[in-house]
């Protein structure tokens, strides 16, 4: 397969841009660094000129005032000094020396050096002597003032390569930073935003509004990643499939272990009256056959109710959803009910009329049946069961629902509470459970719950329940709350 990119390459490269310019802009401050500290190697060696013409102009001086051999000697070793100086750091001053002051200089000092050589020998009683002495110190001061001038000169250089040098710094700090501003964003841009797509297109999955992964970019690495994430998805898929096929399999054995069971009663009373009435056919009185044909009868509706009830779990029923108000059709299964509510039980409804259900009427109804059945069984004498209903927010936090009940998003919460007899721990645990039963032969065949259960889960909900022995029972229904065309539920 070919890939154009790599997000690796793209931090690299951006990793090599950072390290050149880094490299780039300390070679560049070193070169700048090196030129301060050549100026200021220059503007100290200017600086010894001007003392060493200061030197001269001194010894000079005393020698005028006090004629001593010592002042003469040391005026001309300092004017020695300054001519090595200037011979030594020709090359160094050239550059400076663009108003040929260094030359001047190097002139004056030979100048000055014979002019004093003259006065000495010229003798004290000459009259051209004070003309002398006169040039002398016109050449000396010369001297200090050409010296001061390179001095000045020198210190301005100085000063504007310093503020040369702050300048490129204060543009080279600016410059980085608007750089790395635009590299951060081309590679949140090129890296970061893939990424983040990615997330998203994951989440999107795990929500279920998406069953494959598209690679946001043409990464390899994101293309490497949606590929093995895709391939995950399906070996998932073929799994999944596997296991609801195993359990499916499960189910229906126990299910019709039930059935075998639970058939096996009926048909053995039917069996044994059978026998009764071959043995006695003749002997016995017409009243007595009756009552074993009543008998084989009413078998045979046993069978029947349990071969239809089993028939009607089977069947598959077109599943088709509607919205409903959950209060009257609550109503109206209470209408429904064999014997109808006896009037040793309260029913109360605490279901506001506006709170709608978008559901399969005819299955919920079929839910509802079940649990009022079994409450008003688990009511022998007086009692009470209250049926309440209300729409939860996914952002509530705190609510009473047990926590194996969970369900996405904004729900509608029902509980059906009674006050009959309650059941025990173990009771409870296998309630759901196809055929199990605590009632008598012919009322119970433990199928109820084990119906509710499977259409709460068609709905994409869960069923729950809890109870204490002798305090009654309490079960949760909680359901996806559904948009319903028109808009969104108002209670
Ligand atoms: P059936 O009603 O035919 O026994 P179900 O599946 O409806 O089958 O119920 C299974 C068992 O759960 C019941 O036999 C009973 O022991 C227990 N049960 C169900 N609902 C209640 C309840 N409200 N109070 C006490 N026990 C209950």
């Amino acid at each position: 397969m070919l890939f154009h990119s790599s997000l690796r390459q793209k931090i690299t490269f951006a990793y090599l841009i950072v390290a050149a310019l880094i490299l780039a802009v300390s070679l560049f401050t070193f070169e700048s660094l090196k030129r301060v500290e050549a100026r200021i190697l220059q503007s100290e060696r200017i600086s010894a000129l001007f003392e060493t013409a200061m030197e001269i102009r001194r010894f000079e001086r005393n020698y005028f005032l006090h004629a001593q051999a010592a002042d003469l000697a040391e005026n001309a070793s300092y004017i020695d000094r300054l001519q090595g100086m200037l011979s030594d750091g020709r090359a160094g001053f050239a550059q400076l020396d663009s108003t040929g002051k260094i030359e001047e200089l190097g002139e004056l000092t030979g100048k000055y050096r014979q002019l004093i050589a003259v006065y000495v020998n010229t003798p004290v009683n000459d009259p051209q002597r004070s003309t002398r002495e006169q040039q002398v110190r016109a050449t000396g001061k010369d001297l200090v003032s050409i010296t001061e001038t390179l001095v000045q000169t020198e210190r301005q250089l100085l000063q504007s390569s310093l503020a040369t040098f702050r300048i490129t710094l204060v543009f080279i700090v600016v410059g980085l930073a608007v750089f790395m501003i635009a590299l951060g964003q081309a590679l949140s841009r090129r890296v970061a935003q893939p990424l983040q797509q990615l997330e998203d297109n994951v989440e999107a999955i795990s929500a279920g509004s998406r069953d494959t992964l598209l690679p946001p970019s043409q990464d390899r690495e994101i293309v490497s990643i949606t590929l093995a994430f895709n391939h995950m998805l399906k070996e998932l898929e073929v799994r999944q499939k596997h296991l609801l096929r195993s359990e499916k399999l499960a189910s229906l054995g126990t299910l019709l272990s039930g059935v075998a069971h639970e058939l096996n009663n009926p048909l053995s009373n039917i069996w044994s009256s059978c026998q009764l009435m071959q043995e006695e056919l003749n002997d016995a009185d017409p009243a007595y056959q009756q009552t074993l044909l009543a008998q084989i009868d009413e078998q045979c509706e046993r069978a029947r109710h349990i071969v239809s009830s089993l028939q009607d779990f089977a069947r598959e029923r077109h599943f088709s959803r509607e919205t409903f108000p959950l209060r009257q059709m609550l109503e109206q299964t209470l209408r429904f009910l064999k014997a109808g509510v006896p009037s040793h039980v309260s029913v109360t409804l605490e279901v506001a009329d506006s709170l709608s259900l978008h559901a399969d009427r005819q299955r919920m109804q079929q839910v509802f049946l079940n649990l009022i059945q079994n409450a008003l069984d688990a009511i022998p004498n007086s009692g009470s069961i209250v049926i309440a209903a209300h729409l939860r927010k996914s952002t509530e936090v705190t609510d009473e629902f047990p926590a194996d009940c969970e369900v996405k998003g904004d729900t509608i919460d029902i509980t059906l509470r009674d006050s009959g007899s309650g059941m025990s721990t173990e009771c409870l645990a296998r309630i759901f459970d196809p055929f199990f039963t605590t009632k008598d032969v012919g009322h119970g065949m433990g199928l109820g719950l084990f119906i509710v259960y499977q259409i709460i889960e068609e709905h994409e909900g869960c069923i729950s329940a809890s109870s204490v022995e002798g305090q009654g029972t309490t079960f949760f229904i909680r359901l996806p709350l559904a948009v319903t065309p028109t808009g969104t539920q108002n209670v």
